[in-house]
């Protein structure tokens, strides 16, 4: 039987199964500083625990979630990691140096299930869930790799997967990394990016203040639905309706994600329909000029469309920004890199051969 990892465990979750193997109830808060605060690599640099303790831990429990396989630096600073999973699948997780921040792009699931058509990694369907130990070792392992001054400040659900349709782990590894006792991120500091699963994405503004973005690209059904399946069951009335709902802190804005496709959603009707969608809500748009991967069906679009859409959008008075993509000499597709290292390793578990153009 696998050991528990102690990375899955919520510091409450963390306390009754400390008390369950017969030790006192405080010893959790003691593990969750070595483990998120000195990032220790062993117990028996724990001195401050009994040496019977060490030994339950030791043979009893896993530190580490997953196991570093490789990394790859970009010109612009990004770096792109590779982290092999237990059972053979591989994640990736992405650094984004942009100073004074330093953001990491994480991973919530092998795969993803809802088959947006300008994402490989999407059209391979889903392998499987992300345990909240695999979501927040990424951040423990990316942080132990940085040079010591460089602190990871930022945490964007935006990598492999749809992280509402995981949505027990990755609240639960949001509650270890904000937790005070260990990693201590705000809240303000993480943003979770969704294709909008209406009942889920309810349910997170009732229990977790992080940042919302909506993965958009189109601005009415027919289109959506023909690049997004979802938009066939959560509609863009239903979708917007929740955004309009959400509780939203006091100066904060929901995000919405737009990949500019040539000649598909980049006229000046779709910037005026999604103009209008906004309608009522809190928006800044992210424009996302598409960057094609290879057998992508769509087209890169016209730096004069892209600079026309923007325009329009900022003149309906919402903040829109254009956003390049990064790393694109190390494989700026999502799941390019894990896509390569299945390939010269086919025995180590399947994974998709092809990544998505950007956050899901
Ligand atoms: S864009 Fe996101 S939600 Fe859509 S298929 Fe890709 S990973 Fe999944």
């Amino acid at each position: 039987m696998e050991l528990p990892c102690l990375k899955d465990f919520t510091l409450p979750q963390l306390e009754d199964w400390v008390e369950r193997i017969g030790e006192r109830r405080f010893r959790a808060r003691q593990l969750f500083r070595h483990i998120y605060v000195r990032g220790v690599t062993s117990w028996s640099e724990c001195s401050d625990l009994s040496k019977m303790f060490r030994t339950q831990l030791e043979y009893g429990s896993r530190l580490n979630a997953m196991e570093l396989r490789e990394s790859r630096r970009s010109r612009d600073g990004t770096v792109k990691y590779l982290f092999a999973l237990h059972d053979g699948h591989c994640i990736e997780t992405v650094m984004i140096p942009d100073a004074p921040r330093t953001t990491l792009c994480l991973s919530s699931q092998v795969g993803c299930a809802m088959g947006c058509r300008f994402c490989v990694t999407g059209s391979l369907g889903l392998k499987r869930n992300l345990s909240t130990a695999e979501i927040v070792d990424q951040v423990c392992q990316v942080q132990k790799h940085l040079p010591t001054r460089q602190k990871i400040t930022n945490l964007v659900f935006m990598g492999m997967g749809e992280p509402l349709a995981n949505y027990e782990p990755v609240v639960e590894a949001i509650s270890i990394l904000t937790d005070p006792s260990g990693l201590d991120f705000s809240h303000r500091r993480i943003t979770l990016s969704t294709v909008g699963l209406v009942p889920q994405l309810r349910r997170l503004g009732r229990e977790s203040p992080i940042n919302l973005a909506i993965s958009l690209h189109a601005p009415e059904n027919g289109l959506r639905s023909r690049l997004m399946p979802v938009n066939k069951t959560h509609s863009l009335e239903n979708l917007m309706a929740a955004c309009r709902d959400y509780p939203l802190a006091p100066r904060k804005r929901i995000t919405f994600e737009y990949i500019l496709m040539g000649g598909l959603n980049d006229q000046p009707l779709h910037a005026r329909q999604l103009v209008s969608l906004l309608a009522g809500i809190r928006a800044k748009v992210n424009l996302i000029p598409l960057n094609p991967h290879e057998g992508c069906p769509f087209q890169q679009p016209k730096e004069e469309a892209v600079l026309r859409f923007q325009e329009l959008v900022q003149k309906a008075g919402y903040t829109a920004i254009i956003r390049q993509s990064r790393g694109a000499d190390i494989g700026a597709a999502c799941g390019q890199l894990a896509a390569e290292y299945q390939e010269s390793n086919p025995n180590e578990g399947e994974t998709s051969p092809g990544g998505k153009v950007d956050g899901g």
